[in-house]
């Protein structure tokens, strides 16, 4: 019996290897085909202003639309694109989508001032990456300043000049620098000093716990959020707190003075058509809100 057990756990091993190998090499398939056949579109999320409910912005969320699987989320895409190196591709392809969506959003009444917040993985910062997007800039008549770049410290981490030349010249370009998922990964407080952030984006395990059933975990959330919401407004940068699912996290936040969140009490990431139709319910008009514009 134990040698059935051992063969039957090699099998079990061996099947799972070849289902993770398998599932791999379905997924650059379908990554090859996607690029080839228009199959990646670039969701946005609208990103308000707290304190009055205005969309301040948008973020760009990559979706591999397979026509017979349906939506691939990124977290089943970039892992594997960046260590293919598809993922300049599929990121080139974002950004020009995404841009050209704003230019959409931009003709509505009271959007043409929103701003487009795109996410960058490390393997995006090569030195074409700010003349590519000033000239996709220049094409959709969008200015630089309305464009929001997305890092993690995964990009910081590096520590490598050429990330380091890429940012100051799109900081230099006119682009604001946003810090994601702020406060989940490794000496967050020192990059803040050393690269030009404008933003920071509370991870949206901080918005989940603001609202815990724990009364504890309530109170040091509410601490850690309030840290870094001063932290953060010290070091002149705006806050944008991700992951609001409740109007009890709203009214949290918006008591805590952070200026900007997203989540899916306010909307959901959507295609461009479905976002349009909602922006109609979204009546009150958009400009940027001061902290933003001044940050500019
Ligand atoms: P992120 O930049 O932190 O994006 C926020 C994620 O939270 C998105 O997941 C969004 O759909 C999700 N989200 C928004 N509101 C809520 C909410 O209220 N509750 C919950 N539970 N989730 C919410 P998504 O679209 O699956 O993207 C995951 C991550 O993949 C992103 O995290 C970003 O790091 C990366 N990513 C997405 N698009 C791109 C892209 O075009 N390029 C690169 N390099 N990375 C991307
Ligand atoms: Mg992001
Ligand atoms: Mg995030
Ligand atoms: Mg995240």
């Amino acid at each position: 019996a134990r040698k059935r057990d051992g063969k039957n756990g090699v099998q079990l091993f061996d099947n799972n290897m070849v289902d993770i190998a398998r599932k791999r090499l379905e997924t650059e398939q379908f990554i090859d085909q996607g690029l080839r056949d228009d199959w990646f579109t670039a969701y946005l999320q609208p990103i308000v202003c707290l304190s009055d409910g205005r969309v301040a912005g948008f973020e760009a969320l990559m979706r591999l639309n397979h026509p017979e699987r349906g939506l691939l989320p990124p977290a089943e895409i970039i892992g594997i694109a960046e260590e293919n190196g598809s993922i300049g591709r599929i990121g080139d392809c974002i950004l020009s989508k995404s841009i050209a969506s704003l230019a959409v959003i931009s003709k509505l009444d009271g959007l043409s001032d929103t701003y487009l917040a795109v996410n960058f993985s490390p393997l995006q910062f090569e030195p074409v990456l700010p003349n590519r997007l000033a000239a996709l800039l220049l094409e959709n008549g969008i200015t630089p300043s309305r464009i929001v770049v997305e890092i993690t410290e995964a990009v910081l981490m590096l520590d490598n000049p050429v990330v380091r030349d890429v940012l100051d010249a799109l900081s230099e370009l006119g682009c604001r620098i946003a810090l994601d998922d702020f406060g989940t990964g490794y000496s967050s407080l020192s990059y803040l000093n050393r690269f030009p952030v404008d933003i920071v984006k509370v991870d949206q395990s901080f918005t989940r716990s603001l609202s815990s059933d724990q009364p504890d975990v309530r109170r040091k959330s509410r601490m850690l959020v309030e840290g870094i919401r001063t932290i953060s407004h010290q070091m002149g940068c705006a806050v944008v707190a991700e992951g609001i699912e409740t109007e009890e996290q709203w009214d949290i936040l918006q008591a805590m003075n952070i200026e900007f969140g997203q989540g899916y009490l306010l909307s959901r990431p959507l295609p461009l058509d479905a976002l349009l139709q909602k922006l109609d319910e979204f009546t009150m008009p958009a400009r940027p809100p001061e902290r933003l514009a001044a940050a500019s």
